[in-house]
């Protein structure tokens, strides 16, 4: 079983931060961050300044990284692309898979992130699928029915064995970027229902698969989002971007 020390607080940095400021705002997080043993941290910078988090995080074996996207091929003619193993080899241990942006700006479909969460698994990084639900669909009804859905296409048909170290995150898209945060109370909804799909897809595994929430959690909401039940964790875009902020949220629920 995963033995991710929860709550696990992940940063979505997106497309913010080059080496520089990757390396100033980590020299600044980790003199204000001192090593907890009682959560999970887990960094998602751009692929060019993967190296120079890596770097920055050398002392600091409890700062764990991951790559924001990978191609679902092997390898080969995908100019601009990543693949599984070129993060894995630059030194990811996770990857973001079906993230809405890459779902809604980028027009990858509930069929490319299966592919993505194969191709990860079969490197041995670790996939955090990201799930959730958009306005529209929310107003209709359908929170549950979305996720499960993206949950079936993402982890459907793979064995328990290997999706015992993966990760969720319940991103609903109208609270991403938004600065609308979906309740505690909408949170555990979600998560419930996504939990119970887990333990179908994948029995005791799916019972402990960690599922975060993501979508304007800043420092003033974390504790409370942390509190609800269900809530394993946290994803956090924005208020990832500053050192402060951050910092509070690694500190929170405490
Ligand atoms: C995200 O990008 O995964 C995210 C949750 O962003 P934000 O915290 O900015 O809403």
């Amino acid at each position: 079983m995963a033995a991710y020390q929860r709550p696990i607080l992940a940063a979505n940095w997106k497309m913010n931060n080059g080496p520089t400021a990757a390396s100033a705002f980590l020299a600044s997080y980790l003199g204000r961050y001192a090593r907890r043993d009682d959560r999970t941290v887990i960094l998602f910078p751009s692929a060019l300044a993967f190296a120079a988090a890596r770097s920055a995080v050398a002392e600091r074996p409890d700062i764990l990284l991951g790559v924001q996207n990978i191609n679902a091929a092997e390898k080969g003619a995908f100019t601009g692309e990543n693949s599984a193993a070129i993060a894995l080899d630059a030194g990811a241990g996770f990857v973001l898979v079906g993230h809405s942006e890459r779902r809604h700006v980028f027009g990858e479909t509930d069929a490319d992130t299966a592919e993505k969460v194969k191709r990860a698994l079969a490197h041995g990084l670790v996939p955090v699928l990201c799930v959730g639900e958009k306005i529209e669909e929310r107003e209709a009804g359908e929170t549950d029915a979305v996720c499960v859905r993206q949950l079936r296409a993402g982890f459907g048909g793979l064995s328990a064995e290997a999706l015992r170290d993966a990760i969720v995150a319940y991103e609903p898209v109208w609270a991403i970027g938004t600065g609308r945060t979906a309740t505690p109370q909408d949170a555990s909804a979600a998560h419930q229902a996504i939990r119970a799909e887990l333990r179908t897809l994948a029995g005791e595994v799916g019972a402990s698969i960690p599922i975060l929430y993501g979508g304007s959690a800043n420092a003033s909401n974390a504790t409370a989002l942390l509190a609800a039940p269900g809530v394993d964790g946290l994803l956090v875009g924005g208020a990832s971007l500053e050192a402060e902020s951050w910092t509070s949220i690694c500190n929170a629920g405490s």
